[in-house]
């Protein structure tokens, strides 16, 4: 075993964990960053439209469940990123940073400092939005946020007809108000993702405080005494290292690994640990629990000619996209696929409750046979889940897979929302500047009035993950909570958790600028420093 001295280590060079270890060696810090996945040197990452072919190589993780009662029994897969950028280089860019109300409800939960007027200075700071320098926007920050410069004719069908539904139209899903339809923002630059790894950890690469190591899979946090002292690791080579750190341990592995790497260190829920017979450290109850994610369910029309943005793109066709791709940087290789959606109050509740993620093509699942020929994926997706989960151990085997049981859909009230926005994209596939494009409805059904039974039916066979794994460190007050709200495990000194696992609620819309905000603000705290 050989070991190496620095002032922090952080485990996980996702989204999260690309900000902290860039604020931190700015700030003059010895940082040791460990990274599980390959470097992301694979161009698909970068070229927006082309990140599907990712999923499912090594540069991802595919997570599988226990059968899901409330998903007919099915088996559900998800895929997270495992490269320099994490999710960030594996995701869909669509940029949201959810509702001022999710932040207050957090402030509300117990997480002080965390309310929307707290949060939304971080997102401004961070981000350097192309078009929009308002109250809500910044735009000399790391993170690039542009518009995309490729608009698929489907795209721009689902937004006319959406409004012809009688949605109105929303320049800035970020801005004073969520709701309506129109086209995401996307984190990418000049027509190339813009990943946390090109953004925040490539300008830090340089700096002599700062090592990386990719490959670097990470089995335990070392504790002495109370605190975290250091982590022990496995190379590619398959050899052990430890590391010592003078300060502190960031946890930013995301939310389904940050919790296995708790508990394989004997922080969480004392009776499981010693099930397993790993020596409990802290007896913390809520480690891996409390866990959410999104889930959408397919409303997909074929289209009278083959015009999806994939699939298409053969022989000379191809050649000519490539060739104005990297001639001029646009056409249709710059979509980030999810280019158009939008957010409806379903329930009249004053918050919409309904996200549509809209794609110019038929989306499969994984593990599920793709669908043949050409059309449109319109995926309404819950936003406030009710149904809560649990990560765990199988063994004490840092190599074994995580006991994965998300209790997708056991409330019932997440199948009756999913069954309203079928209902409302059902309407929006019908309408004219869609119908003009397509030649029928493959899912749920031809038939123009499906009863609600039958749409549950196809919200329980169907529903799939929106790729937003949250809530598995809850940050609160209380003794079920993981970390208090300035990010520091409870009752260990020295550890922290910095990603999307510190959710006490998910939030409404895609989490990965939620992740940055996360990271930004564990680096805040550990420098002292205020926004
Ligand atoms: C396919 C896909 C599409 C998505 N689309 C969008 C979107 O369009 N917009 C949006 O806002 N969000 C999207 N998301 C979600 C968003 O990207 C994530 O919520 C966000 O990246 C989570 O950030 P994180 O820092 O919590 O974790 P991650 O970014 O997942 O980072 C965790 C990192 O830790 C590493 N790691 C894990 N275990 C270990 C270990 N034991 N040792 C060392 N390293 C380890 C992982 O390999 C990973 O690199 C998508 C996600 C996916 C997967």
């Amino acid at each position: 075993m050989m070991s190496e001295e620095f002032d922090y280590a952080v485990i996980g060079a996702g989204s999260s964990g690309c900000v902290i270890a860039n604020r931190l060696v700015g700030a003059g810090k010895r940082v040791l960053l460990l990274e599980s996945g390959p470097a992301d040197d694979d161009k698909f990452i970068h070229i927006p439209a082309t990140f599907v072919r990712v999923i499912g190589t090594k540069r991802s993780w595919l997570y599988q469940s226990e059968p899901q009662r409330g998903a007919a029994n099915r088996t559900m897969w998800v895929p997270q990123g495992r490269t320099l950028g994490g999710g960030s280089s594996l995701n869909a860019m669509v940029y949201i940073r959810g509702q001022a109300e999710d932040y207050d409800e957090w402030a509300d939960l117990g997480c002080d400092g965390w309310a929307w007027r707290d949060v939304l200075p971080v997102f401004r700071r961070c981000e350097a939005n192309t078009r929009l320098v308002d109250a809500w926007h910044g735009n000399d920050g790391p993170l690039s946020v542009t518009d995309t410069n490729y608009r698929h004719p489907l795209s721009c069908g689902f937004v006319a007809g959406a409004q012809q539904v009688g949605l109105p139209y929303n320049p800035d899903f970020n801005g004073a108000r969520q709701a309506g339809v129109g086209f995401y923002q996307t984190t990418t630059r000049r027509g190339r993702r813009g990943s946390t790894a090109v953004t925040y950890l490539r300008p830090a690469m340089t700096n002599p405080n700062l090592k990386v190591v990719t490959q670097a899979h990470v089995s335990r946090v070392i504790l002495e005494n109370g605190a975290a002292v250091g982590v022990a690791y496995r190379i590619a080579d398959g050899s052990e290292r430890t590391a010592r750190v003078r300060d502190e341990v960031i946890l930013s592995s995301g939310a389904l690994s940050t919790p296995k790497i708790l508990l394989l260190s004997g922080i969480g829920p004392a009776q499981d640990l010693a099930g397993l017979g790993i020596p409990v450290i802290r007896n913390l109850s809520g480690v891996g629990q409390n866990y959410q994610d999104h889930l959408e369910v397919p409303v997909c029309g074929r289209t009278r000619k083959p015009i999806s943005l994939l699939g298409n793109d053969r022989g000379l066709k191809a050649l000519r996209h490539g060739a104005q791709y990297v001639l001029f940087r646009s056409g249709l290789l710059t979509s980030n696929v999810v280019e158009s959606g939008g957010f409806v109050d379903t329930l009249g509740s004053g918050r919409p409750d309904v996200q549509f993620h809209v794609l110019p093509v038929l989306v499969g699942d994984v593990g599920r046979e793709p669908i043949e020929g050409h059309g449109i994926s319109i995926n309404p997706c819950f936003l406030r889940p009710k149904s809560r989960g649990t990560v765990t151990l199988r063994s004490s085997d840092p190599s074994a897979p995580i006991l994965f049981n998300p209790n997708y859909l056991s409330d019932q009230d997440d199948v009756d929302t999913l069954v309203r926005g079928v209902k409302l994209a059902r309407a929006i596939l019908r309408a004219p500047a869609l119908a003009a494009l397509l030649e029928k409805e493959l899912l749920p059904g031809e038939a123009d009035h499906l009863d609600d039974r039958t749409l549950a039916n196809h919200v329980r066979g169907f529903a799939k993950t929106v790729y937003h794994p949250a809530g598995t460190c809850r940050m609160g007050k209380g003794d079920d909570s993981v970390v208090d709200p300035k990010l520091r495990v409870r009752g260990v000194s020295r550890l922290r958790v910095a990603d999307v696992s510190i959710m006490p609620k998910l939030i409404s819309g895609n989490t990965n600028a939620a992740a940055v905000m996360i990271g930004e603000r564990c680096a805040d705290f550990i420098l002292g420093e205020t926004v």
